[in-house]
């Protein structure tokens, strides 16, 4: 499932069975002081993780490259911030490299989403759907899906992301670090309601994502399949 971590023959057997790739996308970034840098991308990692059990496929490694990170936008520490030219670029070759290996669905699962972090990874998409009506591509925020079901997700080391965190990686999580009282959400660097956080309701999160999306994916896949050219096996 883990692509870096398979042979040539095992790929070869996806391809042949499940044609269909995760790529997650994150960044390092300051996530308050009780969570670690690499919040966003670990959750979403191990949130995908979970989604590929259910829909078969491999899920890449995740790629760390934000735009319009803490940094610029508060000017916090521990935090590495790329160019949008640079994640929309990075995103439509990974793309293109996925299609040449054969892939007939790419899922993109983003757990870094400021809105304009999220216009350069769907620019990146939109440059490869241009150029290739198959294979099907999907991108999503990693709490997409349980806005589909009307649960509200997606904040910034608050209540559930830290939660998601606390259930996959409670070792690396540390409540303690925060200060008394009432959070300061501008001066912490993350969402007010942070000290809320529980592993109980990152285990509802982490369900709500893979009920929500399996179906979604194996429908997307289902369509490419059934779409794609029997006589060519890449190139349209
Ligand atoms: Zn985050």
């Amino acid at each position: 499932m883990k692509y870096e971590e398979m042979r040539p023959d095992q790929i070869n057997a996806v391809l042949r069975e499940t044609p269909l790739a995760y790529l997650v996308w994150g960044a390092h970034e300051w996530h308050g002081a009780h969570n670690p840098t690499g919040l966003d991308t670990l959750k979403a990692y191990h949130m995908t993780l979970d989604l590929c059990r259910e829909t078969g496929g491999v899920v890449l490694p995740p790629v760390y490259c934000g735009y319009q990170t803490m940094k610029p936008w508060g000017g916090f520490s521990h935090t590495l911030e790329f160019s949008k030219a640079l994640v929309t670029q990075y995103v439509y070759e990974h793309l293109e490299n996925l299609y040449e290996e054969g892939f007939k669905a790419i899922v993109l699962v983003m757990g870094h989403y400021g809105s304009k972090h999220v216009e350069a990874v769907k620019e990146g998409v939109a440059r490869f759907t241009e150029r290739h009506r198959l294979p099907r591509v999907l991108a999503i925020t990693d709490y997409e899906p349980a806005s589909w079901v009307d649960v509200r997700g997606g904040d910034h080391a608050g209540k559930n992301e830290t939660s998601l965190l606390l259930h996959y990686r409670p070792d690396l999580v540390d409540l303690s670090r925060l200060p008394e009282g009432a959070l300061d959400s501008g001066r912490e660097g993350c969402t007010a309601d942070a000290k809320e956080a529980t592993a109980d309701h990152g285990a509802r999160l982490a369900r709500l994502f893979v009920e929500q999306a399996a179906p979604r994916v194996r429908a997307l896949l289902g369509e490419a399949v059934e779409g794609w050219p029997a006589h060519i096996s890449r190139g349209e």
